[in-house]
């Protein structure tokens, strides 16, 4: 049942009831007022009724008196008993007189008749019984009224006489035929030997069977009346029946009106309850149930508040702030399903659900969508070597950086998420350090091109990470639709795809998709698989390559250089797994172990009586900036027999500008063991001279870059003079790498560089075969010398 019914149903009785009552103590008074009235009526009634009586009554004394006075009579009386008939015919003569004196009878003082005119067969009381008081009685249809008085007629008082007068009550019987007429009350006079004078005989005979009793209710003839009697006079009494008809005409009248006022009053109260309910309790109620429907349905903008002070205007309040509670926790629970925690940045669902977005828009358009994917290189390092909250911290500036490249109206964050389907593009995190970027409305790929090199751009300046300055670099892949495929999914595949041959392609770079990309995807994935079982299954070898002096005594010099032998793929070169081993991480087991061999080769040697050895080793900027290479070398130099200057690192440019700070401190701890340093590739990098300031570096190594065209190109060889002046003016050791011909040679020779390494005098290869080269080139030159001297 519903609410405002079960109301109605408790409240409707309790309207009704209370009507119910009135009507029937209504009731109840108004037949305690129809009886007063009845009683008052009869009262009234029997006032006119003794009252008519009365009239009558003085009519018939002053007709005695004047029956006394009257001369005529006075005569007959003196002369009464010699002539008795002239009483009679005096009085006959006073009665024709008197046409109201219906009857006199004149008596002697012992009741004998003397004298009587007009009517004479009224049963009266003797006249000797006279009681002074009048009597009333019947002919036919007519009342009369007997008065007996002594009087003193005659001259003679020894004599009294009775004078009966007889006046017929005309008004007593014009009163009751109204009565009759009018009002249909019955009424019954009656004598006191209880005859009835007037009125119906039956019933009487009928009333005698009851007991008589006022404002009695009778039934008679179908009809009710209401009984009433009061004494009139001496000898009369009236009994009244008035019919109730009247009354309960009236009374149904009353009712019919109560009936009216009690269905009007329950229409009303329903009205009004339906309404007040309605709106006190229902319609706040329908309103909670139609709101909590729209929160279901995830519609929140409900409406205002109850402005009530009652308990629905609490409740609303308190439902106001369950409603508002939902909404925060939906937007966190959306935030959570939509957006990265860290950087506030839409989401992998996000950004699938606007690439789809975008295309559905671009093929209406014809324009083209690109997907950016890019990842940071290096970045699992970072996260290792100085902790998850440093490499959080990276990721927030990275994703700062990368809203600022982009226009600031297609940057979603948490904060504007309800435009997440009106933006033409949108950066997001799918995880780690993996952002995508999305481009809409281009008409050429080359715009993808400008907005990569703008972000590669950005993410090139320093980081400042706590007490650490630190460098990234980013490779970006990038695929187009519909060129690269139809679906989000497959766009980002490919991007990633792009991503990956943009790190193999040396970092820092971004490259288009291109579906032979799969495939070195794919080995890609196969090798670095297969690294990690390599180094227990002894496949990497260290490769000597010789650094021949050209000036001083003999010294042998070598650089190491890994090669992995790879079961299958045979002899595969560092250029490719040494960035696959930085980018897993692996590159720490692989650079120690390479320590580990160099320091074993030299100890071997120096048990053979080979003292004046260097070997330097190639160390990665992964392994300086993220591991922990000083303790690896102090361990090598304690277990082996071997002296620290015999060995050198090799560290690029690149390696050092990553986190310069830390950067020196490790190679400063380094060279404090009396391990030598030596900045590789110089001249490809920033070949900053504040590196060679800052850094405790022993040896210089020229690019093979430089040495390649120093015999066609003189700004080549200006630089090379430069670096080598440079070189010299520091007291660094200068080696010139790749050097092919006996001209690089001579040129570099002649500009006292110091060491020669390159194909020219020997490409890497096995230790004893490096050393094998030496021992040869040290004879040669020995024999050369004595030749020459
Ligand atoms: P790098 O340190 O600059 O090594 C010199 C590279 O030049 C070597 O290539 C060497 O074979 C090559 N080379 C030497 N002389 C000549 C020449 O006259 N002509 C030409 N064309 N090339 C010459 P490789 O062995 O392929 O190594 C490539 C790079 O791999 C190295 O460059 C180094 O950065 C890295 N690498 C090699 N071994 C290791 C290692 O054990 N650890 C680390 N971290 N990196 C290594
Ligand atoms: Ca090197
Ligand atoms: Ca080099």
């Amino acid at each position: 049942m519903k609410l405002q019914t079960k109301f109605l149903a408790i409240l409707f009785p309790l309207v009704v009831v209370p009507l119910l009552l009135i009507a029937l103590v209504s009731r109840h008074y108004f037949e305690e007022m129809v009886a007063t009235t009845t009683d008052q009526q009869s009262k009234i009634l029997t006032d006119q009724l003794a009252w008519s009586i009365n009239v009558g009554n003085s009519q018939a004394l002053d007709l005695v008196d004047e029956i006394t006075r009257y001369p005529s009579l006075k005569a007959a009386f003196s002369v009464i008993n010699e002539q008795p008939q002239a009483l009679q015919s005096a009085i006959e003569t006073f009665q024709h007189l008197h046409p109201k004196l219906h009857g006199v009878e004149i008596a002697s003082a012992e009741g004998i008749t003397l004298a009587q005119a007009g009517i004479s067969d009224l049963t009266t009381t003797p006249s000797n019984n006279l009681t002074n008081q009048p009597e009333v009685s019947s002919v036919g249809n007519h009342f009369y009224l007997t008065t007996a008085t002594h009087a003193n007629v005659s001259t003679e008082p020894q004599h009294g006489y009775t004078i009966k007068a007889v006046v017929k009550l005309d008004q007593l019987e014009s009163l009751i035929e109204n009565m009759r007429r009018k009002a249909h009350i019955i009424l019954l006079l009656l004598n006191n030997n209880n005859q009835v004078l007037s009125g119906d005989q039956s019933i009487f005979d009928l009333l005698k069977t009851l007991t008589i009793q006022n404002n009695k209710l009778i039934q008679w003839q179908g009809n009710r009346y209401i009984l009433n009697t009061q004494p009139l006079a001496q000898n009369l009494k009236m009994l009244s029946l008035t019919p109730t008809l009247n009354l309960e005409s009236s009374s149904e009248a009353l009712y019919s009106k109560l009936s009216y006022i009690m269905i009007l009053a329950g229409l009303i109260s329903i009205v009004v309850l339906h309404r007040g309910v309605a709106s006190l309790i229902t319609n706040p109620l329908k309103n909670f149930h139609l709101q909590t429907r729209n929160i279901i349905n995830g519609d929140f903008n409900t409406l205002k508040p109850l402005r009530r002070a009652d308990e629905v205007g609490e409740l609303s309040r308190s439902f106001e702030s369950m409603r508002a509670h939902l909404q925060d926790t939906s937007h966190q629970v959306e935030e959570l399903a939509y957006f990265d925690t860290l950087t506030g940045l839409p989401n992998k669902v996000s950004f699938i659900d606007t690439i789809q977005h975008l295309i559905e828009k671009s093929q209406v358009s014809g324009h083209q969508v690109a997907i950016l994917f890019f990842d940071l290189d290096n970045f699992k390092h970072i996260n290792d070597g100085l902790g998850h909250e440093v490499g959080d911290s990276l990721l927030m500036q990275v994703s700062s950086r990368l809203k600022e490249c982009i226009r600031s109206n297609d940057v979603l964050t948490k904060s504007n998420h309800i435009a997440l389907h009106e933006a033409d593009s949108m950066i997001a995190r799918l995880g780690g350090d993996e952002f995508t970027l999305v481009l809409s409305k281009i008409d050429s790929p080359d715009q993808a091109t400008k907005v990569a090199g703008r972000i590669l751009k950005r993410l090139s300046m320093p980081f400042q990470l706590e007490d650490n300055q630190v460098f990234i670099s980013a490779s970006i892949g990038i695929s187009i639709f519909p060129k690269d495929g139809r679906t989000p999914e497959a766009l980002l595949k490919n991007a990633d795809t792009a991503m990956y041959a943009a790190k193999s392609s040396g970092k820092n770079v971004s490259r288009f998709y291109d579906s032979k990309m799969n495939k070195p995807m794919l080995e890609r994935i196969e090798l670095e698989a297969s690294m990690r079982s390599a180094l227990t299954n002894n496949e990497f070898i260290l490769y000597y390559q010789p650094k021949v002096p050209l000036f001083g005594a003999p010294r042998f010099e070598f650089e190491t250089l890994m090669r992995w032998q790879h079961p299958e793929k045979g002899m595969i070169s560092p250029g490719i797994f040494i960035p696959l081993a930085e980018d897993s991480g692996y590159i720490q087991n692989l650079g120690d172990w390479a320590i580990e061999q160099t320091c074993k080769q030299i100890e071997h040697w120096n048990s053979r009586g080979i003292k004046n050895i260097t070997v330097s080793t190639n160390l990665s900027p992964v392994q300086l900036n993220y591991g922990n290479p000083l303790q690896t070398i102090k361990r090598c130099l304690a277990s082996h027999d071997m002296e620290p200057q015999q060995l050198e690192i090799e560290i690029t440019e690149s390696g050092l500008m990553q986190n310069e700070k830390h950067a020196i401190t490790v190679l400063n701890d380094i060279k404090a063991l009396g391990v030598r340093i030596a900045l590789d590739d110089f001249g490809t990098g920033y070949s900053s001279l504040a590196y060679l300031l800052k850094f405790p570096i022993d040896t210089l190594k020229i690019d093979r870059t430089f040495i390649r065209d120093i015999e066609t190109n003189h700004e080549s060889l200006k630089v090379l003079e430069l670096i080598i002046g440079l070189a010299k003016s520091l007291n660094l050791h200068v080696v010139a790498e790749g050097v092919e011909t006996k001209e690089q040679l001579d040129m570099l020779q002649i500009r006292e560089c110091d060491y020669i390494q390159g194909f020219y005098f020997a490409k890497p290869c096995e230790p004893e075969q490096s050393m094998a080269f030496f021992e040869r080139y040290f004879e040669e030159q020995t024999h050369s010398m004595v030749a020459v001297n």
